[in-house]
């Protein structure tokens, strides 16, 4: 590439005593007034200003924008979140800076991407070109979604594709986004176009679907390949990987996050929704510590692909799969207990640290334990769980899905009637009202149905949302 060497810029890097620092960005001059530079340190100041680490000055090439700089005009700043390590540009200037030709505003901050480009004073005066030096591969996004959203790192991937990070332009909120390729809905006989309908129709239904321990959907933006779900950021990872890190919760611990998985899924159920997909990996913590708030995520999609790769999405393995579905193949009609079982399977692992059943028994395959219900509590593992833990997990997993426990019943159960609990769950579900459950908001006769019946032809509306950008004001 041929950098211009007239020098309008001067760097720090001149000082030479921090050359053996690997840089981890770069910035590529654009307009002929500019020069690159190897982004080291963690933060830069950029403007008119002398005192900043590039400070732009008139004497060689002249930018007509020049005047329109300010002293300080953007910080860059590059600093470890609880997300991982990310680039910031802090928008510093009265006329603005401009990333990908969008200001950022004076006082706002964002996320910098690999190949954002970075304007000065005016859309059109192109200053840098950025390169993260440890960028992963390019994603083609959207417009929809990159006016509003800068998507970086990979948090997570399961059987519908991946989940990014997002960053919203200008306030670095952040998101989840869920990245749904809809080809995986185009089976079972029914179109892509008609699938997907379907599935906007679901997704609106989640949307309205409000509760401390269900994820929250922000935003939804709908394209003809894919579908963006904005999803609230939780930031404590999958109970998956905490139980494999901690081996197995004590029983208090597992009874204050397993109350509130019942919670939500009650909820869920009193809206005629079934999860279908309830495991470790699907519920997520809010945070590091051990008594934290839980949240169901990944709910009511998975009935839109077909019985075969829903049982392919259980990690190739049954383990949470309710013994009906096993029974018939996957081609049975299920009502809601299938996840009443899967909670039970989640109850039994996050007590003792391993899975009720298991591929080492010799003497019966994996779906032969499931549909018989062969489990057992070995003294040696569960000599310290008591004996109504044991029970409820009993209830929620009797192979007859008729005499299986409901969750209704399983809130009543003698093991999770533990006031103690309850109220430190409720502190947890409910802070801003110091642990008091707001009374069921619900209107009982507005439940939804949402398995069969739903063709989702009025579904033609996207369920995105409508906010533009508002008109830029000199
Ligand atoms: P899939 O349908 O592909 O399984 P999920 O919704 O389960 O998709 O997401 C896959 C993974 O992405 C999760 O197991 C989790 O690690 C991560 N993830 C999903 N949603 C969020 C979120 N809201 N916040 C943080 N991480 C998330
Ligand atoms: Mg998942």
């Amino acid at each position: 590439m041929d950098l211009p060497t007239q020098d309008v810029c001067y760097f720090s890097e001149e000082d030479d005593h921090s050359q053996t620092e690997q840089p981890w960005g770069r910035f590529f001059p654009l307009g002929d007034s500019f020069v690159g530079l190897d982004l080291v340190k963690d933060e830069y100041t950029f403007g008119r200003g002398e005192n900043c680490d590039v400070a732009f000055n008139n004497t060689g090439k002249r930018n007509q924008c020049f005047q329109a700089y300010s002293k300080v005009h953007f910080k860059l700043v590059r600093k470890d979140t609880s997300t991982g390590t990310h680039v910031f540009l802090e928008d510093k200037s009265s006329n603005g800076t401009f990333v990908n030709g969008e200001k950022v505003g004076k006082g706002n901050s964002q996320v910098l991407n690999n190949n954002d480009e970075i304007g000065l004073a005016m859309k059109k005066n192109k200053a840098f070109v950025f390169m993260d030096l440890n960028a992963n591969e390019d994603m083609d996004l959207p417009r929809e979604l990159t006016e509003k959203y800068t998507l970086t790192k990979v948090l997570g991937r399961g059987a519908c594709g991946e989940v990014r990070l997002a960053f919203v332009k200008g306030s670095c909120e952040k998101f989840a986004c869920k990245i749904i390729s809809k080809k995986k809905f185009s089976v079972g006989g029914s179109s892509a176009v008609n699938m997907s309908s379907q599935v906007m129709t679901e997704v609106k239904i989640l949307k309205a679907m409000k509760h401390p321990c269900i994820i929250g959907v922000e935003d939804v933006i709908d394209t003809p390949e894919t579908l963006y779900i904005m999803l609230e950021l939780v930031e404590g990872g999958e109970l998956f990987d905490k139980v494999v890190s901690i081996d197995n919760y004590p029983e208090l611990t597992a009874k204050l996050l397993f109350y509130q998985m019942a919670c939500a899924c009650k909820y869920l159920h009193d809206q005629g929704i079934t999860h279908r997909d309830l495991k470790p990996e699907n519920i997520l913590l809010s945070s590091d510590a051990d008594e934290t708030l839980i949240k169901v995520t990944d709910f009511g999609l998975s009935k839109f692909i077909d019985a075969g790769s829903i049982m392919k999405t259980f990690c190739g393995t049954p383990t949470y799969l309710a013994p009906e579905i096993l029974l018939t193949a996957g081609s049975g009609a299920y009502t809601m207990a299938i996840d009443c079982w899967s909670l039970g399977v989640i109850l039994f692992i996050i007590l003792s640290g391993y899975p009720p059943f298991s591929d080492d028994r010799t003497d019966m395959d994996l779906p032969k334990q499931i549909m018989g219900g062969h489990f057992s509590f070995p003294k040696q593992y569960w000599k310290d769980v008591s004996d109504d833990a044991q029970d409820l997990i009993k209830k929620l997993m009797t192979v007859d899905p008729k005499k299986r426990i409901t969750l209704a019943d399983a809130l009543n159960h003698p093991w999770l009637k533990d006031e103690d609990v309850i109220a430190r769950a409720n502190k947890l579900m409910y802070p801003e009202s110091d642990g008091m459950a707001p009374p069921n908001s619900m209107p009982s006769g507005k439940k939804r149905t949402l398995d069969g019946g739903d063709d989702g032809s009025n579904a033609k509306r996207k369920a995105s949302s409508d906010t533009g950008s508002e008109p830029e004001t000199p």
